[in-house]
């Protein structure tokens, strides 16, 4: 499976970062945590049909990682009409905003798989296995463990705090790979929670500049778990 980072900022673009968006290969099928970047452009320019694209899971609503959700979803209205992914959103109500907006445009949003994100199993089509998970920056926002091909990870989405809602999943389970955010607090705060993990990689994703210095500190402190930084294009083989 190839993991491939398009859009590692926080909540606003950086100079070399778009918003969050992460792609998810698997047997050519493709998955997205979040889309906060219009991803077509990425997905043809890489030549990817967007009929591949099977599942987009929204970790909550914050237009950080859902505004180019509002264009992925107004193109294959209209044009990519092959496309048929299955969408799940932490607010249901998304899904009537964006077909209100589709027709202010003068178009008509296609019907579309919408699943409202519940705690629990929320897709399984046989490749991946995606579990939500709830947790505090946002009144209805998750993280997600994700299981495909006998691997498993860990998108912790937006967190309030790692001291208040880092997923204990991650400490009860392996993971081959654990995604972690650092808009909101320094990355050394994950120390204490990261070194209760059996985790294979640790990729810090959706941080700002100034804590570039956290996330070096972060990797010395964690010693034999290898801590790196997502930056666009990006890619991880698992
Ligand atoms: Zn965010
Ligand atoms: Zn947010």
């Amino acid at each position: 499976m190839r993991i491939t980072f398009i859009g590692a900022s926080h909540g606003v673009p950086e100079p070399n970062r778009k918003c969050s968006c992460t792609m998810i290969e698997i047997s050519g099928r493709y998955y997205f945590i979040d889309m906060g970047t219009p991803s077509i452009d990425h997905l043809v320019t890489a030549g990817i049909p967007v009929d591949a694209v099977k599942g987009i899971f929204i970790t909550h609503m914050h237009g950080d990682h859902t505004n180019g959700l509002v264009s992925f979803i107004d193109l294959i209205s209209w044009y990519f009409k092959t496309a048929d992914p299955t969408i799940c959103l932490p607010d249901i109500e998304g899904a009537s905003a964006i077909e209100n907006w589709i027709r202010v445009t003068q178009s008509k949003a296609r019907e579309l798989r919408y699943v409202e994100v519940q705690a629990g199993v929320i897709f399984d089509d046989g490749f991946i296995k995606v579990t939500a998970i709830p947790t505090l920056h946002t009144e209805r926002s998750f993280a997600y463990f994700l299981e495909a091909e006998g691997k498993s990870m860990l998108f912790t989405g937006d967190l309030k705090h790692p001291d208040r809602d880092f997923p204990v999943i991650a400490k009860e389970r392996e993971t081959d790979l654990i995604v972690c955010e650092s808009a909101h607090f320094n990355a050394t705060d994950y120390v204490p929670h990261l070194r209760e993990c059996k985790a294979k990689l640790v990729y810090i994703n959706h941080y700002q500049s100034q804590k570039i210095p956290s996330i070096l500190q972060l990797a010395a402190e964690i010693g034999n778990t290898p801590v790196k930084m997502a930056y666009d294009g990006r890619e991880i083989m698992l």
